[in-house]
């Protein structure tokens, strides 16, 4: 029982990333202030960081 809750626990964080074959690949950006382990969110025309409210614009 123990096992599975870790497992739905973890299941947040690793939605963030893609695996290719047996390569990780991240879907998010992480943030420049914050370093690799902290994702931004993404919003319609910016990247979002939750931690340290650092905002990216980006246009396509
Ligand atoms: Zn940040």
């Amino acid at each position: 029982m123990a096992k599975e809750a870790a497992k739905k626990k973890s299941k947040g964080r690793w939605s963030l990333y893609q695996v290719s074959g047996n390569k990780l690949e991240r879907k998010n950006n992480s943030c420049p202030k914050c370093g690799q382990g902290t994702f931004m969110a993404k919003h319609a025309n910016r990247w979002y960081c939750g931690q340290c409210r650092y905002v990216e614009m980006f246009s396509k």
